[in-house]
């Protein structure tokens, strides 16, 4: 047998309803924000992702998914949709246009080839938004409150906001030297990763999960002591914003994010639940107001989120989450003898807007009636010759287990109706 390459898992059944459901709240969240749906290749050059999301970090040193196609060009599987979205950006020459601030948004699977395990996955799907054209830090909160407003939405309950800041590109230098001079003489006492990040990229030494309880750790200089003014004001406007949302957050000065290319607000979403485990951000993002230049582009600020489908799904199951509402279908139709009439009638009801389902296979009225029920028909059809003959048919309410006649011309009157009375007509 052909198994499912690791770190890839298939979706059907119940998780794929909740899936869908996810995506449909997914999509009216973003038509009530106002942001413009992006969809960009799932394989880019490789090196746009060395540019764009950096040599440096785990994603590109470690985790990338590259090959060689038939032409000879070094491609990549995206590992995150930012970058991307980034080329985008510039190709499509969207900083040239009228509409400013640029406010972006995708879904879509991503590629990092990691060690799985729970809430880790080698093919994973992300949300995300990206907004270009603003260094308003009002915009650093409306991001933060898309992912807080999506989770408030589904009905999740246990969650924490993590905020912290870089400053701008002379703040975090200062920063970065003092990291410099503060860990060189540890440097024998932290991890092989970290000595390897203190030549590389010294903030990421914070984000160290092997070194964190260490005091060397604990007493590391913090960021917000190197801020230069403006960076100053900059994060303190983001919290009054958020303040002003009605968002709770916490200030945590380790929170850096893996990436390189952050600059001022950095933000992280965690499952703040008892026992989750320990893949529990359910998202991350922030403002990187140099990367459209590293890529290529004119100086223009940005700044996004990135959210994880899977760890999302596990929060939604912990705290029993059941978003599937519409798990039914409107009408079940029992042909007998009559599969040209009743295919017709299902076709027309379908194109009606009804959700419509049939019996395929010649079923025993009492075993189409169990299949009704199985797929929690809201009414079934049976259509033998008299009622092809008379255009009359036999409905049966399922739930009240009714039954009416009704004139082919008024059916779709008819369960217009019906369907609206009891409120379970789809929206
Ligand atoms: P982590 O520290 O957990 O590795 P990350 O910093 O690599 O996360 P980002 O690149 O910021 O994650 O991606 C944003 C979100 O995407 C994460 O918060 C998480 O929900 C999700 N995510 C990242 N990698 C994976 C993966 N391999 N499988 C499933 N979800 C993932
Ligand atoms: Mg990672």
């Amino acid at each position: 047998m052909i198994q499912k390459p690791k770190g890839t898992y298939d979706v059907f059944g119940e998780y794929g309803k909740k899936v869908k459901e996810l995506e449909k709240i997914m999509n009216a969240l973003m038509e009530k924000y106002n942001y413009e749906y992006i969809r960009t290749p799932h394989f880019e050059a490789s090196e746009l992702f060395h540019r764009g999301v950096g040599e440096t970090t785990d994603i590109v040193s470690k985790e990338t998914y590259d090959f060689i196609d038939r032409g000879d060009r070094n491609m990549t599987l995206r590992p995150e949709g930012t970058a991307g979205v980034v080329r985008s950006y510039i190709e499509n020459k969207m900083y040239g246009e009228a509409i400013n601030p640029r406010k972006l948004w995708y879904y879509g699977p991503m590629y990092r080839y990691e060690r799985p395990q729970s809430g880790r996955f080698r093919e994973f799907y992300q949300f995300g938004v990206e907004v270009f054209g603003t260094n308003n830090p009002m915009m650093d909160a409306e991001v933060i409150s898309i992912p807080v407003n999506f989770y408030k939405l589904l009905g999740l309950k246990g969650i924490k906001v993590n905020i912290n800041t870089l400053g701008d590109k002379e703040s975090r230098d200062a920063y970065r030297n003092a990291l410099l001079e503060y860990f060189k003489p540890h440097l024998d006492t932290l991890c092989e990763d970290c000595k390897e990040r203190y030549s590389k990229n010294p903030l990421r030494i914070l984000d160290c999960k092997v070194d964190a309880n260490k005091d060397i750790m604990k007493n590391a200089p913090k960021i917000i002591d190197y801020l230069n003014d403006e960076s100053k004001s900059h994060f303190e406007s983001v919290k009054k914003y958020l303040s002003v949302l009605g968002i709770e957050y916490v200030v945590n000065p380790k929170l850096v994010r893996g990436l390189d290319y952050y600059t001022h607000t950095v933000f992280e979403v965690e499952a703040n639940v008892e026992g989750f485990g320990s893949q529990n951000v359910l998202c991350g993002g922030g403002r990187y107001d140099h990367l459209v230049e590293m890529v290529g582009g004119p100086s223009t600020p940005g700044v996004g989120f990135a959210m994880g489908l899977e760890r999302l799904m596990t929060a939604l199951d912990y705290e029993n989450i059941n978003l599937v509402e519409h798990d039914h279908v409107d009408c079940y139709i029992v042909p007998m003898n009559t599969n040209d009439y009743s295919f017709a009638l299902m076709q027309d009801l379908r194109l009606n807007g009804f959700s419509v389902d049939m019996d395929y296979m010649n079923r025993k009225v009492s075993n189409n009636f169990k299949q009704a029920d199985r797929l929690k028909a809201r009414f079934i059809i049976i259509i033998g010759e008299d009622e092809v003959n008379s255009n009359i048919l036999t409905v049966k309410d399922n739930h009240t287990k009714e039954e009416f006649k009704v004139n082919t011309l008024d059916i779709i009157d008819f369960l217009d109706e019906k369907l609206e009375d009891c409120g379970c007509e789809e929206e």
